[in-house]
C-alpha cells in the first residue's frame, strides 16, 4: 500500500513541476512515506532522521517530509522526532503536499493530519516504479479493530473506490505494458462498489475480465470475510493467480479472542478446507504473530500445530510488540517476556521453514510457468521471476527478459526459492 501511496505522492508532485532527482544526494526535497506497523519499523525512520539532519545541516534549503502512517499516529508530536523536519503529511492529505512544501520553504514547520473518509485519490495518474507489476489499490482503510494493529488510527474508516474508476486503472495499466496487476486494500473483501451494487468477488472477476493477458492478485484477506463466490471466482478465472493470502494469527481461538480478530480457529480452518476444496493446487500464506499478550505454551503449542495441519506455502512471522494507542495497549497486559517471545517464534520460523522447503522439494523435476521480474541479485545470467503461486523461482536467462513468461523445470530447491532452467528459447 505504501508504494502505492509514493506512486500517488510522485505523480501529485510532478503535476506540480517538480521533477524526480536521480539521487538523494540530488534532491532539493525529501519525502519519507512511513509505515508504523510494527515498533522495527519507527525506529528505522528514526536512524534514517539522523542520516538526514547530516545532509540539512550541508545543506540548509534541503526541505524535508515526513508522510504516511507515522505522522498520522504520533501527529505533532512527530516534529520533536528530528529538527530535521519541515512538514508532515497523513494518508488522507497527500493533495495538501504543495501547499505544505511551499510553506516550508516560507520557514513555518506544518502539518496536515487530518482523515477525510471521502478520500480514494481517485483521477490521479500514479508515477508507478517498474514496468511488470502495477498495484491497483480499491480501497483504503480499515473497519476491524484487531487488538494489536495501527491501522485503525492510522488510514482511518474503510472506504471503497468506484468500480469505473478500478477498471479505468486497470485499462491504463494493461495499455502501458505491465504483465501482472495486485489489486490492494486492507481487507479487499470489504470492498464494496459505490457506483454499483458490486462486492470483491464481482470486481476481481471484472477486472480479470478486463485484463485477461495480465495476471492478477490481490491482498489481504481477513479470514471472517473471504467468501465462497471469491474462491470460485478464482477458481473459475485462468488468469487470477492461485494464491490466497490468509493472516491467522495464532493458532488458538483463545487467543485469536484476544485479539478481537472475529473468527475462532475451527471457523478458519474451514476456510481453508473450503479453499482447498474448490483450487485443489492454491497456494497459501499467513502471517503470525508470535507472544500476543496472554498467550500461554499451550497456546503456542496450538500455533505449532496448525502449522504442521494447514502445510502453508510461506508465512510472515513476528513476535509482538506493543503498538501505543492500540485496542491491546489500552487493555491488555504485555505479558509474556520477550525472551519467551523470540524462542517462540523462532519455534514457528523453524517449523515453517520446514514445511516449506519440503513443499518446494516437491516441486523439482515439474516444469512451471514463470513471469520473469528482474535480473538475479546474484547473476545478470539469471532472471527471477514468480509461479502463479507466488514462488519466487531463479532460472538461467538464456535471452528471456524482465516480462516475459517462461516454462521453467525446477532443478532444485531451497525453503524460499526454487531453481531452474527454461525448457524452451525465447521466440523472435
Ligand atoms: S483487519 Fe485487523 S490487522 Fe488488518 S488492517 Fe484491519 S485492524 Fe489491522
Amino acid at each position: 500500500m505504501n508504494q502505492a501511496d509514493s506512486a500517488i505522492m510522485a505523480a501529485l508532485l510532478v503535476e506540480d513541476g517538480y521533477v524526480p532527482a536521480e539521487s538523494e544526494g540530488e534532491a532539493g526535497i525529501i519525502l519519507l512515506n512511513t509505515c508504523a506497523v510494527r515498533e522495527n519499523a519507527v525506529e528505522r525512520i528514526e536512524h534514517y532522521l539522523q542520516h538526514l539532519l547530516g545532509m540539512k545541516r550541508k545543506q540548509k534549503d534541503l526541505i524535508l517530509g515526513v508522510a504516511g502512517c507515522i505522522p498520522q499516529y504520533q501527529r505533532e508530536e512527530m516534529f520533536s522526532m528530528s529538527p530535521a523536519i519541515d512538514f508532515l503529511a497523513g494518508p488522507d492529505t497527500y493533495r495538501s503536499l504543495p501547499l505544505l512544501i511551499s510553506q516550508a520553504r516560507s520557514g513555518k514547520r506544518a502539518a496536515s493530519l487530518e482523515f477525510n473518509p471521502a478520500e480514494t485519490y481517485a483521477g490521479i495518474d500514479p508515477r508507478r516504479q517498474g514496468l511488470i507489476t502495477a498495484f491497483v489499490p480499491v480501497m483504503r482503510g480499515c473497519n476491524n479493530m484487531c487488538a494489536y494493529c495501527v491501522v485503525p488510527f492510522t488510514r482511518g474508516r474503510e472506504r471503497s473506490h468506484t468500480m469505473s474508476s478500478v477498471l479505468d486503472e486497470v485499462r491504463k495499466v494493461a495499455a502501458s505494458g505491465y504483465r501482472e496487476i495486485t489489486l490492494l486494500g486492507q481487507n479487499v473483501n470489504s470492498y464494496s462498489a459505490p457506483d454499483r451494487d458490486m462486492d470483491f468477488a464481482g470486481l476481481l472477476e471484472a477486472v480479470s475480465r478486463q485484463a485477461p493477458e495480465l495476471r492478477i492478485r490481490f491482498t489481504t484477506s481477513h479470514p471472517k470475510d473471504i467468501s465462497e463466490s471469491l474462491v470460485r471466482t478464482i477458481a473459475r478465472r485462468p488468469n487470477i493467480c492461485n494464491h490466497i493470502h490468509l493472516p491467522v494469527q495464532s493458532g488458538s481461538s483463545r487467543v485469536l479472542g484476544l485479539m478481537n480478530r472475529g473468527h475462532t480457529i475451527e471457523q478458519y480452518r474451514e476456510k481453508i478446507a473450503l479453499i482447498r476444496s474448490v483450487i485443489p493446487d492454491v497456494s497459501l500464506s499467513t502471517d503470525l504473530i508470535a507472544g500476543f499478550c496472554g498467550e500461554d505454551e499451550a497456546d503456542h503449542q496450538l500455533t505449532l500445530k496448525l502449522l504442521s495441519d494447514i502445510r502453508f506455502d510461506a508465512a510472515y512471522m513476528f513476535f509482538y510488540s506493543t503498538r501505543p494507542g492500540t485496542l491491546a495497549a489500552r487493555t491488555l497486559e504485555d505479558d509474556v517476556p520477550e525472551a519467551v517471545k523470540k524462542r517462540r517464534l523462532q519455534e514457528i520460523i523453524d517449523l515453517q521453514n520446514d514445511i516449506s522447503g519440503q513443499l518446494l522439494q516437491q516441486s523439482i523435476g515439474s516444469v512451471v510457468e514463470v513471469l520473469a521480474e528482474s535480473e538475479s541479485r546474484r547473476s545478470a545470467a539469471q532472471l527471477m521471476g514468480r509461479t502463479d503461486t507466488n514462488r519466487a523461482v531463479v532460472f538461467d536467462r538464456k535471452g528471456y527478459q524482465p516480462g516475459d513468461l517462461v516454462s521453467v523445470l525446477i532443478t532444485s530447491a531451497t525453503s524460499a526459492t526454487m531453481t531452474g532452467t527454461p525448457t524452451d528459447s525465447p521466440r523472435c
